[in-house]
């Protein structure tokens, strides 16, 4: 009977179309596209092309005959329809965890005698770690990490910026951002949102919620490859005041000049430091086209309709109480099942087709993109997660061995 919903729910889809956009194998249910996004059907062969017409073919003469040099602004203009962002807003570098270095020591130095990074302890800890470094390296500058639920409270005068994850990485919770913003805009300080577990998933805007500064992930729902380059935003009003901590040459108003002085180019391009990975955009702009036509309140829309149909089959056939997870406004797009021995369960669920993974201690996390996931996945994911509970079978020596990643 639930099959049979999933399979209605999944003709009436109308995001379905996107599902032909990616090559997944054949009988896998792929929940583990917010940590992995899976493969676009046109990535292998615009590769193939980059390498060979272009690097092998014309050489070095791609920086200017293909505009290789202008991809990192070229790749994130289509992002702008993603988070809600004009594309003078927004660059393709490096990874979330240097592009959020970048933004944060950009805004606390034009926070004139304002010298706290605000967070919060259940952050992503390569954030929490990179404020850490900051804090170290940075005389004056003071990291304070309080509980979620005092935040706000916790914004004063001293506070120069506030970084938080929008969706907790663990739990899904997704933090009310215009709310946030008001309130650090209320006291003066500035945010840095990181949108890793947000962008390509749910419907963002970052212009009316009143984000200040973002970044995010490319390899997560953006589907940009393994290890793909990261995306920072600066709101076109903070851009004159900003300045990036690492100086590079790209960054520079006119790179070719080799002048003996960094001088910062106009505008968000200053946020570029080395050569960009061409090889590595290509397979981004890739990921970021299988967008194409996607409105976004759409793609929020069946991401709460998958979330809220995996719950519930999992409440029917498992007997697991999610309820907490039940506040749908509030949540991210992926669910997660707590159980004492979930990185064994998780291994016996890969074993049968069913792909999610495993945060420490104790979590069973199923990620949905709204372009390929389907209900029928969520379906077979409960169904097959019920029976290895009930036969016990995920209880086996090959099951308990622990890989590098989880
Ligand atoms: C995945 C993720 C990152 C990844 O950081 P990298 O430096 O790109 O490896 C950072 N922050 C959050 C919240 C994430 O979910």
């Amino acid at each position: 009977m639930t099959l049979d919903r999933a399979r209605s729910l999944d003709a009436a889809d109308p995001l379905a179309f996107a599902r032909d956009r990616f090559s997944l194998p054949d009988g896998l249910a792929y929940l583990d596209g917010n940590s992995l996004g899976a493969l676009p059907r046109a990535t292998p062969a615009h590769i193939a092309d980059v390498v060979e017409r272009q690097w092998g073919g014309d050489l070095i003469t791609s920086w200017n005959q293909h505009s290789w040099i202008d991809w990192p602004q070229q790749v994130a203009a289509k992002l702008a329809p993603i988070v809600g962002a004009d594309s003078s807003e927004l660059l393709i570098a490096d990874s979330t965890s240097v592009c959020l270095f970048k933004l944060l020591v950009a805004g606390l130095q034009a926070q004139t005698g304002r010298r706290v990074i605000l967070t919060e302890t259940g952050n992503f800890p390569t954030d929490n770690y990179v404020m850490q470094g900051i804090a170290g390296l940075l005389p004056g500058a003071e990291l304070r990490i309080v509980a979620r639920g005092d935040l706000i409270d916790a914004i004063d005068d001293d506070t120069a910026v506030v970084s938080l994850t929008h969706v907790d990485y663990r739990s899904g919770e997704r933090l009310d951002m215009a709310a946030v913003d008001r309130a650090a805009h209320a006291a003066g300080a500035l945010t840095v949102w990181d949108l890793s577990h947000s962008a390509g998933a749910l419907s963002l805007d970052l212009h009316s919620d009143g984000c200040d500064l973002a970044v995010g992930c490319g390899y997560k729902y953006l589907n940009g490859g393994p290890g793909a380059p990261a995306w920072l935003y600066v709101a076109e009003r903070l851009q004159a005041r900003l300045t990036s901590p690492i100086s590079g040459w790209m960054g520079h108003a006119d790179p070719f000049a080799f002048a003996g002085d960094y001088r910062p180019a106009d505008g968000i391009r200053k946020f570029l430091t080395g050569t960009p990975s061409i090889l590595a955009l290509a397979a981004l702009d890739c990921g970021l086209d299988t967008f194409a036509g996607v409105d976004m309140a759409a793609a929020e829309s069946k991401a709460k309709a998958l979330t809220g149909f995996f719950v519930e089959v999992i409440e029917n056939c498992c007997g697991i109480d999610l309820t907490s997870q039940h506040v749908r406004s509030r949540h991210g797009s992926q669910i997660v099942v707590p159980h004492s021995h979930g990185y064994a369960v998780m291994q016996a669920l890969i074993a049968r087709g069913v792909i999610g993974d495993f945060r420490a201690p104790d979590l069973m996390r199923f990620g949905f993109s709204p372009l390929y996931n389907r209900f029928e996945d969520a379906w077979s994911a409960a169904v097959i997660l019920a029976d290895l509970l009930e036969t016990g079978s995920w209880d086996d020596p090959r099951f308990h061995a622990r890989r590098a990643v989880t």
